[in-house]
């Protein structure tokens, strides 16, 4: 589904990916662990096609297709989610408008029909509900007033309702307490499926715990080091990332 080959890339005048290497196939999920700094975020922007981020050398395949071809809202139709290690916040425009909007908008560039009120306030309904998250609070502004736990049980609701093929996840659970993590793992399993893959981003093990992996990788200073199954993210725990340090 994912195809990245030798990827560098630059962050004005720094080279922060040198030479990424990394295929993620359909019902796979895929864990990217490494210390701050390393590019896991730069990794998961230059995906979803933030400005800034200039590809210098490599390629990225997305079902075959060049991804860094497509604009960011065309990688969106052709089903990739990015959630944010920060999400952002968008006063003034509602939660449930800005999902439905975008939501019609995929249809739309994948021409599919429109959903219906009826029908989107229904899946609203379900997903807010196994998300913990209150309907009334998802027709304020998007994450405007909400804690960083609500924040990454959004991006969870975001993901539920948009239904992408490949979900980019940085850093989800980064500030939830322990039963917030639970939900937010839930979402994510939830999601799992034979025709979806997952890119989990994160730092630390403890996601890793309830949202088990298939494949496990060490990304330091820009490269892939190590890769290996769910065991090799127990022992960065334990051994943390020194002995791969250069
Ligand atoms: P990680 O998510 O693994 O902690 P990042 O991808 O966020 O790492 O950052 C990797 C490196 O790129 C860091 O040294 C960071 O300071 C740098 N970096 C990230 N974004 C920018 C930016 N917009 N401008 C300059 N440097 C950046
Ligand atoms: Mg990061």
């Amino acid at each position: 589904m994912l195809e990245i080959t030798h990827l560098h890339v630059r962050v004005g005048e720094r080279e922060i990916l040198k030479g990424l290497s990394l295929a993620v196939h359909a019902g796979e999920v895929h864990a990217v662990m490494g210390p701050n700094g390393a590019g896991k975020s730069t990794l998961a922007h230059v995906l979803a096609g933030r400005e800034g981020f200039e590809v210098t050398k490599g390629s990225v395949l997305f079902d075959g297709t060049d991804l860094f071809a497509l604009a960011p809202h065309e990688r969106a139709a052709a089903g990739l989610f990015l959630g944010f290690q920060y999400p952002v916040e968008i006063p003034g425009v509602s939660n449930l408008l800005f999902l439905r909007t975008a939501l019609n908008a995929q249809r739309k560039e994948r021409g599919e029909p429109e959903i219906s009120a009826a029908q989107f306030m229904t899946r609203v309904r379900a997903e807010a509900a196994a998300l913990g998250l209150d309907l009334e609070m998802l027709k304020r502004g998007v994450n405007v007033g909400f804690s960083g736990g609500e924040k990454k049980r959004n991006e969870a609701f975001q993901l539920a309702m948009l239904e992408p093929r490949l979900a980019i996840l940085d850093e989800s659970d980064s500030g939830l307490d322990i039963d917030a993590l639970k939900v937010v793992a839930g979402g994510i399993n939830r999601f799992r499926g034979p025709d979806r893959a997952v890119l989990l981003i994160t730092h630390y093990q403890r996601l890793l715990d309830h949202v088990r992996p298939t494949h496990v990788h060490v990304l330091i200073d820009g490269r892939i080091v190590e890769s290996g199954g769910p065991e090799l993210a127990l022992r960065l725990e334990s051994e943390g990332y020194a002995r791969h340090a250069a």
